[in-house]
């Protein structure tokens, strides 16, 4: 069996950008970060443009398809300076054309909105802002180790807003101690608020954290799993209003606000990504680079190449993650689309598992469209997973 779809592999026209520089790091999180090392910024920017010099040299084709979508992503990109963004823009525009109407999301701490920053990140085309207020609770931020308050959370939103106009925020439920209804008062002040999209997560302990550790030793408890239900029924409650639309799983965004990059993901497209942890998918190759910052910086100045994990995906692959991931989206997905794409038919392949997921009342199948039902969004994972594994 051929290894590549009938139309050959999408050609990317995204590009992530992973910045690992914070000021501190948050006991949550589990990103690729490095607190306190700003001393390595310039560094960092070498290693990017020898990465995206690579890109080209490896067959990118710059002049065919222009980037529809550059997010940079963190970490927390605006502890870059201002020249320091021109100089990362100008490696990203060497190496890419850019789309007039491209995308560019930047993500930001709402302590960090400062005028100078968004002149900043608007000369170098940013026309979408992510930020990281997670709460707008006193009790809750402190909690999360996140050093901003209400206020300036709001005033981040507005400031950004009035200047960039697209404002995504992500917002964090199940925080220990937390209740229903500290959770629905931050739905609340964020809809009030002049945001287009919000991501909501779940508060998860990862292995390597200070909130692992902490939970281990009984310092902190986890929100039992029907108070995160409510919780996670609560935002979709609070953004099932005319103006906003849930559209995936954990997105919710006003009409014409979809994150264009995200749907990429979802849609299977392909996309290049560059710095420490970044993970790209490349003509049906997928590679992560190392995690580490230091490694990363290493690695990519002695010989070019951080690369820590690659996989080749086979067409069957490819075809079940376009289905896994598409249904994540609440429109659902065209599966003779899918088999028009790579020329596997999942209808035929995937006949007992579609069979399943219905009669669990997980899906709804019909005219080649698969869709999640209420109850399948909430249990989205069990849906993904039995449809890229085989059936038993
Ligand atoms: S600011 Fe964001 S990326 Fe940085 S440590 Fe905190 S959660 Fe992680």
């Amino acid at each position: 069996m051929t290894r590549v779809p009938p139309g050959g592999w999408p050609q990317p026209q995204s590009l992530y950008v992973h910045v690992p520089f914070c000021r501190h790091r948050c006991g949550y999180c589990n990103f690729s970060v490095i607190a306190g090392r700003d001393e390595l910024q310039d560094q960092y920017l070498d290693a990017i443009e020898r990465e995206l010099a690579g890109i080209t040299r490896d067959g990118a084709r710059p002049d065919e398809l222009p980037l529809q979508t550059i997010f940079l992503g963190g970490g927390t990109p605006t502890r870059l300076s201002a020249a320091r963004l021109q100089r990362l823009h100008r490696a990203i525009a060497e190496t890419f054309p850019i789309a007039d109407d491209a995308e560019i999301t930047a993500e930001a701490n709402p302590e960090d909105i400062t005028p100078e920053c968004l002149d900043a990140l608007q000369a170098i085309g940013v026309n979408r802002i992510s930020l990281g207020v997670q709460s707008f609770n006193a009790d809750k931020l402190r909690c999360l180790e996140r050093s901003h308050d209400e206020s300036i959370a709001l005033d981040a939103i507005e400031t950004a807003h009035q200047r960039v106009g697209n404002v995504s925020i992500d917002l964090i439920f199940g925080a220990p101690n937390e209740t229903l209804a500290t959770w629905q008062n931050d739905l609340s002040i964020a809809a009030a608020s002049s945001i287009s999209h919000v991501s909501t997560y779940a508060l998860t302990f990862e292995k390597g954290t200070s909130f692992w550790s902490r939970r281990s030793r009984g310092d902190l408890s986890e929100a039992d799993e029907t108070l995160e239900l409510q919780m996670y029924e609560a935002a979709q409650q609070q953004f099932s209003t005319a103006s906003w639309q849930q559209y995936e799983i954990s997105s919710f965004a006003r009409e014409s606000f979809r994150c264009q990059h995200n749907l990429a993901y979802w849609a299977g497209r392909g996309w290049h990504a560059v710095g420490p942890g970044a993970a790209r998918f490349v003509d049906g190759r997928r590679e992560v680079n190392h995690r580490s910052t230091t490694t990363y910086l290493k690695r990519m100045l002695a010989s070019g190449n951080a690369t820590d994990e690659t996989e080749t995906i086979t067409l069957e692959q490819y075809t079940r993650e376009l289905a896994a991931f598409g249904v994540r989206q609440l429109d659902g997905i065209n599966l003779s689309t899918i088999h028009d794409r790579t020329s596997i038919d999942l209808e035929a392949l995937l006949v007992e598992t579609l069979t399943k997921l219905q009669s669990m009342e997980l899906v709804t199948h019909q005219n080649h469209h698969l869709r999640l039902t209420r109850r399948g969004i909430l249990f989205a994972d069990t849906v993904a997973s039995a449809l890229l594994s085989e059936p038993n």
